[in-house]
């Protein structure tokens, strides 16, 4: 028979392709060629499929999954881990992350920062991150050097920051931003109003108009807390996703980060435009900000998909804690033990993620034509003995710990734990100095 050339096989003992569904594959191997899967076939079957390849990988005691899909952080604030704790959400924002922002964010503050989170993001399971920040070229940078993919949804604010003077400017450089990096396979660039309460209407309209002339997505926090509805209600006489369906922000492209604090309109309105939702259930949890209510979002068929949000609100950039995390609080809020399961907490975290940013042909499932972003997870572990359930596992027990190897596009960042394109060392040192600064350690 004839052979067939690929750069890889990995042979995995189980293999969750998500797609389809609830299904958990056994000794199965996937057959990986420019940077794609090209097919997923049972072990025994390797002779006679007549792949051959100088790089088989085989993983005996791992489960192999898609790459997770971090749908929504802030990764430069790593540094800003546990600086500001225990609080609610203005007095947070207003008293101690702004002021701080306003002091060190720039150009070096957000590569030494998002490569923090890119080591933390990549060495637990994450291959494709949602950025909004200041200096999202310098996101960018990053995650270019990392070779991980990822969205950036430029920031856009009425008033001005570091990086820009205002609305007008803010698109401006993020549209220049998007020309820039048009032709770059791992990076997307969308729009990042964000939140109704620091952007105006003048702003969303532009917004919405420049969205749609260039078919480009918006992601942007809303509903987070009930002040902030409040305060729409008093200033607008309209809660926030209804001031932002009127402004035309709301369509099949928005990404709608949050989304507690909902009444049976609001979810309506966000189901007939066919947004997205994105649920960051640690990050809520920690500010007190309420809960979106997952289970009646999915129940009526909204897409929902999660994010960690920045490691100051977390204080970590875990996903599969966040995945646990969402399966609980899933079941409390709608008091349903079944709701929310763990083959949907995954889902939620690769396919559903995919479809939100738009790249549901791309990543998000293991099948034959799109992209190998990847992770394993050792199984072997003491904690996650007996195992019945890999998908179970998985979720409820602390997986991030005990990812080994991860690729994206084909490519292997983790190698046995360690990141194999990022020097570990460094980021560690750069951390440790920015902390000293911003602590007030050193001048
Ligand atoms: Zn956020």
């Amino acid at each position: 028979m004839t052979k067939k050339s690929v750069d890889s096989l990995i042979s995995a003992r189980w293999v969750v392709p998500v797609i389809p569904e609830n299904t958990v594959l056994e000794n199965h191997c996937l057959a990986i060629d420019q940077g794609n899967i090209i097919d997923l076939f049972p072990e025994n079957e390797l002779d006679s499929r007549g792949y051959q390849t100088a790089n088989h990988e085989r993983l005996d005691n791992h489960v192999l999954i898609p790459g997770l899909i971090n749908c929504h952080g802030h990764a430069a604030m790593a540094l800003l881990r546990g600086y500001a704790d225990d609080l609610a959400l203005q007095d947070w924002l207003d008293n101690h992350i702004w002021p701080a922002e306003g002091k060190w964010v720039g150009e070096q503050f957000v590569y030494d920062g998002t490569s923090l989170a890119i080591a933390e993001m990549l060495k637990s399971g994450t291959t494709c991150f949602s950025d909004m920040y200041f200096f999202p070229d310098q996101t960018a940078r990053a995650a270019q050097k990392a070779q991980m993919r990822c969205q950036l949804t430029f920031p856009i604010f009425n008033f001005p920051s570091a990086y820009g003077e205002g609305p007008l400017d803010y698109i401006h450089k993020g549209l220049a931003i998007r020309d820039d990096y048009k032709n770059q396979q791992l990076v997307n660039v969308i729009f990042g109003p964000h939140a109704p309460y620091t952007v105006s209407d003048e702003a969303f309209e532009k917004i919405a108009m420049y969205a749609n002339e260039l078919d480009v997505g918006i992601h942007i926090h809303l509903h987070e807390t009930a002040h902030e509805v409040a305060e729409s209600i008093e200033q607008y006489g309209k809660r926030p996703i209804e001031r932002l369906n009127a402004l035309g922000i709301l369509t099949s492209r928005t990404q709608c980060v949050h989304m507690a604090n909902l009444n049976q309109q609001d979810i309506d309105i966000v189901n007939n435009a066919g947004s997205h939702v994105i649920h960051c259930p640690e990050s809520n949890m920690k500010l007190a900000s309420g809960f979106c209510p997952v289970h009646e979002l999915q129940e009526q068929g909204i897409n929902v998909a999660i994010g960690t949000d920045s490691a100051a609100s977390n204080n970590d950039l875990d996903m599969f804690c966040e995945m646990k995390i969402a399966a609980l609080l899933g079941k409390v809020v709608s008091g349903n033990p079944s709701a929310v399961n763990a083959h949907n907490s995954l889902r939620m975290a690769t396919i559903n993620g995919a479809r939100a940013l738009g790249l549901e042909d791309t990543i998000g499932s293991l099948e034959s034509g799109k992209a190998a972003d990847l992770c394993a997870i050792n199984m072997g572990a003491v904690e996650a003995q007996p195992l019945y359930s890999p998908v179970s596992t998985l979720v409820y027990t602390n997986s991030g710990n005990r990812v080994e190897q991860v690729w994206v596009n084909g490519k292997m960042l983790v190698k046995d734990g360690e990141l194999t394109t990022l020097n570990i060392e460094e980021i560690y040192q750069k951390a440790l100095e920015w902390g000293q600064k911003i602590a007030g350690q050193v001048p």
